[in-house]
């Protein structure tokens, strides 16, 4: 494999160490290779031709969970996430040969395609509602059943984008379109509906266009940046066409990739200056009705909640204070704060798949802070997040319920039922 690294995010890092106990994967094993400076130092190695990226290396960097926690540590602002996209790049996914197959499948022809993404979730809600479920769990290996039990329930009804706009209620604030995402659209729709109804309270008119696809955050993250490049440009096409003062994502992955669109098409002489317009337009759903300022009058919900920072919200977009404001706004909310709210829970994409040992031993940390706080819900604006901690509340507990916040929020507002969006775009 020839190595071909050119990143000058390289030179920032001044070997200071003081990133080392901020990640995961560091405190856990205590090696100096499986922490941020030590995967720096592999991948300087690597461009300066001292050594190849060869398997040990790739293990290296895959063992890494993405979580940017390192960024948020480092005194130098050296971009961690930069580098470790740009070796992901030359290794291509992770895994055995069949497990890397299996990758490019799912980043090249599943996630780019709605319709093929919908087939698999409606194969597996009737693998699930069937009983053909409970006969293979009975079959399967021990390791495989683990993994199965991963598998969320596929719900009712998935969210599907339309053309027409949705109006403000009240008096109009803003304008925005709002993205409906791959995992978030067919396992949380309702949490889409909810963003939805929340925006519209808020008073704004609400674009979901057709044509928008997955962000390609996992391919990003997996090596398979090309492919990224394409559903990138197809987004910023889409949403760039709908006039819009933002752009809405409630799932914390997808924001911190879009937003850094202008990084990915930085070569590309007739995207880039779009896709930084486009990276300007895309905002948290927390962020931007936090910024906006809440209108409306909120109900109660009496309810003890903590809150888990997802990765590529705190790390990854910086934005911390806003969803704790908004929970704040909620009349008999009370946030308990966990030890260690902005630490990775071991999701990280698909790495609880790639790496399910490491993925269950922070897990497993994950919940014991939860516990901890006695709360009877855990608040995770994020998907991946959401169904980490979801398996976490089943295998290890507390039995905690898993919440969005704008569900919660939606929750508050006490909007009426389904008929005002569900009728329109869900499926
Ligand atoms: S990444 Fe930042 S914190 Fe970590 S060793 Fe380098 S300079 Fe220090
Ligand atoms: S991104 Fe997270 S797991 Fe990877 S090196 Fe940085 S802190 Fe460690």
């Amino acid at each position: 494999m020839a190595a071909k690294l050119d990143i000058p995010e390289l030179d920032q890092c001044v070997h200071c160490g003081l990133c080392l106990n901020q990640c995961p994967t560091y405190r856990v094993l205590r090696l100096e290779p499986e922490s941020p400076r030590g995967r720096i130092h592999l991948v300087r190695a690597v461009s300066e031709g001292r050594i190849e990226p060869n398997e040990r290396f790739g293990d290296h960097l895959y063992l890494c969970l993405m979580c940017r926690a390192c960024e948020t540590a480092c005194p130098s602002g050296v971009q961690y996430g930069r580098i470790a996209e740009a070796a992901r790049e030359i290794l291509g996914p992770p895994g055995s040969p069949l497990a890397r197959a299996v990758a490019k499948f799912a980043f090249t022809a599943l996630l780019p395609s709605q319709t093929r993404l919908r087939t698999v979730a409606k194969f597996l809600r009737f693998y699930q509602r069937s009983g053909v479920q409970s006969m293979v769990r009975r079959l399967l290996p021990k390791r495989l059943r683990e993994m199965e039990a991963m598998l969320p329930p596929v719900p009712d009804r998935f969210f599907i984008p339309g053309a027409d706009a949705l109006p403000a209620i009240g008096e109009r604030r803003a304008r925005v379109a709002v993205l409906s995402g791959c995992v978030m659209s067919v396992l949380f729709g309702e949490v889409n509906e909810a963003t939805v109804r929340v925006l519209r309270r808020n008073g704004c008119d609400v674009v979901m266009p057709k044509g928008q696809g997955c962000c390609g955050a996992l391919n990003i993250h997996n090596g398979e940046t090309a492919m990224a490049k394409v559903m990138a440009r197809r987004n910023i096409d889409i949403f760039l066409g709908c006039g819009v003062d933002a752009v809405i994502v409630n799932a914390a992955g997808c924001g911190a990739a879009m937003k850094e669109y202008g990084h990915l098409l930085r070569d590309d002489a007739t995207y880039a200056e779009k896709a930084e317009r486009f990276g300007r337009l895309v905002k948290d759903s927390s962020e931007f009705v936090a910024g906006l300022g809440l209108v409306g009058s909120l109900g109660r919900i009496e309810m003890d909640v903590t809150y888990q920072d997802p990765c590529h919200l705190a790390h990854g977009q910086r934005v911390r204070a806003q969803p704790r404001a908004l929970l704040a706004r909620i009349p008999g909310l009370r946030l308990i704060e966990m030890n260690g709210s902005d630490r990775c829970c071991g999701s990280a994409g698909i790495y609880n798949l790639t790496h399910p040992e490491m993925s269950q031993e922070i897990l497993r940390e994950k919940m014991k802070s939860i516990a901890e706080t006695a709360s009877e819900a855990v608040v995770a604006p994020n998907p991946g997040c959401m169904l980490q901690l979801d398996y976490g509340a089943r295998r290890y507990g507390p039995k905690v319920r898993v919440l969005h916040l704008m569900d919660l929020l939606d929750q508050a507002y006490g909007a009426g039922g389904p008929a005002e969006v569900d009728e329109r775009f869900a499926r």
